[in-house]
């Protein structure tokens, strides 16, 4: 193993933690290498093919079905979160602990970069945007339906994946 994995099995947060026992899964060093990837980059969104690739890079070779059953027991037990892209490949992220609830449950505007598919929160949409959620809870409401949540979710590239001549198009 290397340094650098020894390191990242370490600083699991409570909450993930009493997860993880709740559902009876052993803190193998697979599970915790898993975590680890995750933990270090809470706002990556990985394939399958993805994570394996990372934790190859990390010193740890995972047989592939192993990996992707331990996948989906980390989101069934509510540690991961697992969604469909645009394209329909299933994407494993970090599920929002206590830490992270207010944040990511904000109903604000999320920007999600199609390069490196990060998800970032835009807490700070002004009185516009909330005008418009008005606006569109009260056609619901005229239609007789109860509008509960509206997301707003705007798709791009993100600062760290927009190349030099992108944003000379951009500027033109
Ligand atoms: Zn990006």
């Amino acid at each position: 193993m290397s340094s650098r994995l020894a390191r990242e099995l370490t600083g699991v947060p409570p909450e993930v933690q009493s997860r993880l026992e709740r559902a009876g899964l052993r803190r193998t060093l697979a599970t915790r290498a898993v975590l680890g990837l995750f933990l270090t980059r809470p706002r990556s969104r990985l394939t399958h093919a993805q994570a394996q690739a990372a934790l190859t890079a990390r010193g740890l070779d995972l047989n592939r079905v192993t990996l992707y059953r331990l996948l989906d027991r980390l989101a069934v037990c509510g540690v991961l979160r697992r969604e469909a892209d645009e394209q329909r490949i299933w994407r494993f992220s970090l599920a929002p602990t206590g830490d992270t609830l207010a944040e990511t449950d904000g109903a604000g505007p999320r920007f999600e970069c199609d390069t490196c598919h990060r998800r970032f929160e835009l807490s700070d949409a002004g009185e516009p945007t909330r005008a418009v959620t008005r606006d569109l809870f009260e056609a619901l409401a005229r239609l007789g339906h109860q509008g509960r949540r509206l997301d707003v979710s705007i798709h791009g590239t993100c600062a760290s994946c927009v190349t030099p001549n992108d944003l000379a198009e951009g500027i033109a």
